[in-house]
C-alpha cells in the first residue's frame, strides 16, 4: 500500500476558484537525493521517521501521488514599499495539504519546484545555499519558541542553477499552517476582485480563526487577530535579536508565523541599526526598523481590507498594534532580566542597558546568557563583555539591587538560583549565528551534510546547556561578523 493512502490529505485551497491559483506540477531536477529529513517534524505529521524512496519520488516531483493537487498561488505585495502586482509562487508550489490527528490541516509546500506563471524573470529554482539557510533558521526559530514555518526535509540535485556563479538546484519541503500572506488580500483589492477577497476572508476565518465567525463583526475580529499575532512575532524577533531582512508584505503570514527566510541575520554585537540584507541600501528593514515596518505592512493590509471592514475599525485595530507590541516586548524583557514585578523606575534600567550594549557593541546573546549565570558565576563575567567596565559594573549593581527587591510567595527575596534558572529558559545559549550557517553551507556544498545535521540538532534546544557543544556558543570570529548576504537565492 502507498504511504499516501495511510494519511488524510485535503485539497481545500484547490477547491477555491481558479482566480486564486494556477494548477501546476513540480518540474523534477536531475538526480534528486535527500540532504536531510526532519524526523521530529515527520513524527508530528505522521510521516515515517526515516525518509523513504516513495517520499523522495513524491516530493521531488518524479512521481506525484494522484491525491495531491499541486498549485502555484497568486498573490501580490509591497516590496520595499512599492506595490508589485505580479507576484505569486514563482518557484514554489502548494504541493499538498495534510490533516493531523487532531484535525488541523498543514500545507506541504515545495520551494524550488520550477517555473510557474508567476516566475517573471526567475528560473523557478532555489539553490542549496539558501535552502540550507531556510532549513536551519526555521528550525532555530521553532527551537526558540517563535511561531514559524518549518522544514520537513531538504533535497539536493545535479541540476545547474546560475546565480553569481553556477550552483545546484535544491528543494525544500516547507510545512506551514498557512501560506496565505498579506499580499493575497492586496491582490484581490488592487484587481478589484472584491467577491474573491470576501471569499478569501471567509475561508481564512473558517480555517484559521473559527472563533471569529461567532462574533458580531467577524472580519474585524480576523484583522484584530492578525495585528495581535504580528505584534507578538515582532516582539519575539526583537527579543532574540532576529532580523528578517525582507519584510515585504508578500513575506508576511496572516498567522504571524515567521515566513520566507532569505538574507536574515541574528545580531552578534548589539547594533540596533543592523542591516542583514546586503541589498537593502536604505536600511528599510534594519533590525530596529522592524516594529515600524510591521505596522506599515499591517496598514497596507488594512487599506486592502477597506471594502470589508469599516475605516474606524481598521484604525482602532492598527492603534492597538503598538500597545500590544510594547506589552509583549516589555513582558519578554522583564523575563529576560528575571524580574517578576513592575516598578516605576524599571524603564531607566532598561534604557541604560540598551544604551550600554549599543555603545560597547556587546554580543547580544552572550550578554543575556551571562546575566542568567549569576547564580554560579562571578559578575565579572558580565562586566568583561564591555569595553567600559566601570559603567558596566555600575549598571550591574543597580540591576542586582533591583533583583533583590523581588519577593517570592512567602515574602522572601527571590534567590539567585531561582531567578537564573527561569532566565535561562528565555535567554538562549545557542543561536544561528551567520558564520555557523556559513560553515554548514560550505561543507554542504562539498557534499558533507554532517555540520548541517549537527547544527539542526543543537538549535532544537537553544536554552539548554550542551557541554559537548560549548564551542557553538563562542563569540563569532572577525570574518564571521563581516559576511554579506544578498537577496540572491
Ligand atoms: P522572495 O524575495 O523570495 O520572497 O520572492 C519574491 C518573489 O519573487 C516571489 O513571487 C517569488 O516567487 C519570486 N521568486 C524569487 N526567486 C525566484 C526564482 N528563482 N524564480 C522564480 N521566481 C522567483
Ligand atoms: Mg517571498
Amino acid at each position: 500500500m502507498s504511504f499516501w493512502d495511510t494519511v488524510t490529505l485535503t485539497t481545500r485551497f484547490s477547491e477555491l476558484p481558479k482566480s486564486f491559483y494556477t494548477p501546476i506540477a513540480p518540474q523534477p531536477l536531475l538526480n534528486t537525493r535527500w540532504v536531510t529529513w526532519n524526523s521530529d517534524l515527520a513524527k508530528q505529521y505522521g510521516f515515517p521517521i526515516e525518509p523513504t524512496d516513495e517520499l523522495l519520488q513524491a516530493f521531488s516531483g518524479m512521481d506525484v501521488p494522484e491525491q495531491f493537487a499541486p498549485l502555484a498561488m497568486k498573490y501580490a505585495g509591497h516590496q520595499f514599499g512599492v506595490y508589485n502586482p505580479d507576484l505569486g509562487d514563482g518557484r514554489g508550489l502548494l504541493l499538498a495539504e495534510i490533516a493531523t490527528k487532531n484535525g488541523e490541516v498543514a500545507d506541504i509546500h515545495l520551494k524550488g519546484a520550477g517555473l510557474t506563471p508567476y516566475s517573471r524573470m526567475g528560473d523557478g529554482r532555489a539553490v542549496l545555499r539558501s535552502s540550507v539557510r531556510e532549513y536551519l533558521c526555521s528550525e532555530a526559530m521553532a527551537g526558540l519558541g517563535i511561531a514559524t514555518t518549518r522544514a520537513l526535509g531538504l533535497m539536493s540535485s545535479d541540476t545547474p542553477v546560475y546565480r553569481e556563479k553556477q550552483e545546484f538546484g535544491a528543494l525544500l519541503i516547507r510545512m506551514a499552517d498557512t501560506h496565505v500572506r498579506f499580499g493575497h488580500f492586496e491582490h484581490f483589492f488592487y484587481t478589484n476582485q472584491l467577491a474573491e477577497q470576501k471569499l478569501l476572508a471567509d475561508k481564512v476565518i473558517e480555517w484559521y480563526f473559527p472563533e471569529c465567525a461567532e462574533q458580531e463583526k467577524p472580519y474585524v475580529m480576523m484583522f484584530n487577530q492578525i495585528v495581535d499575532r504580528t505584534a507578538l512575532m515582532i516582539a519575539q524577533w526583537q527579543g532574540v535579536g532576529f532580523a528578517h531582512g525582507v519584510m515585504n508584505t508578500d513575506n508576511m503570514s496572516i498567522l504571524g508565523q515567521t515566513f520566507d527566510y532569505g538574507p536574515f541575520g541574528f545580531l552578534d554585537d548589539y547594533q540596533p541599526e543592523f542591516i542583514c540584507n546586503h541589498s537593502d541600501y536604505q536600511g528599510r528593514y534594519a533590525f530596529d526598523q522592524q516594529p515600524r515596518i510591521a505596522l506599515w505592512n499591517l496598514s497596507a493590509l488594512a487599506h486592502s481590507l477597506s471594502a470589508l471592514i469599516e475605516r474606524d475599525d481598521l484604525e482602532q485595530a492598527l492603534n492597538q498594534y503598538e500597545v500590544q507590541l510594547n506589552g509583549y516586548f516589555s513582558e519578554l524583557m522583564r523575563k529576560k532580566l528575571g524580574l517578576l514585578t513592575r516598578l516605576p523606575d524599571d524603564g531607566i534600567i532598561f534604557d541604560a542597558m540598551f544604551e550600554l550594549l549599543a555603545t560597547n557593541k556587546v554580543d547580544y546573546t552572550r550578554f543575556f546568557r551571562q546575566l542568567s549565570m549569576l547564580d554560579t558565576q562571578e559578575s565579572q563575567g558580565v562586566v568583561d563583555l564591555f569595553i567600559d567596565r566601570v559603567q558596566a559594573a555600575q549598571w550591574l549593581d543597580i540591576y542586582l539591587s533591583r533583583c533583590n527587591s523581588e519577593l517570592d510567595d512567602q515574602g522572601k527575596v527571590v534567590r539567585a538560583a531561582q531567578r537564573c534558572e527561569k532566565m535561562r529558559q528565555v535567554n538562549p545559549k545557542y543561536i544561528l549565528r551567520n558564520y555557523l550557517a556559513q560553515i554548514a553551507i560550505d561543507r554542504a556544498e562539498e557534499g558533507d551534510f554532517s555540520e548541517l545535521h549537527r547544527l539542526a540538532e543543537l538549535l532544537k534546544k537553544p536554552y539548554d546547556e550542551q557541554p559537548h557543544n560549548e564551542h557553538y556558543a563562542k563569540l563569532p570570529p572577525e570574518w564571521g561578523k563581516k559576511l554579506e548576504i544578498s537577496c540572491s537565492s
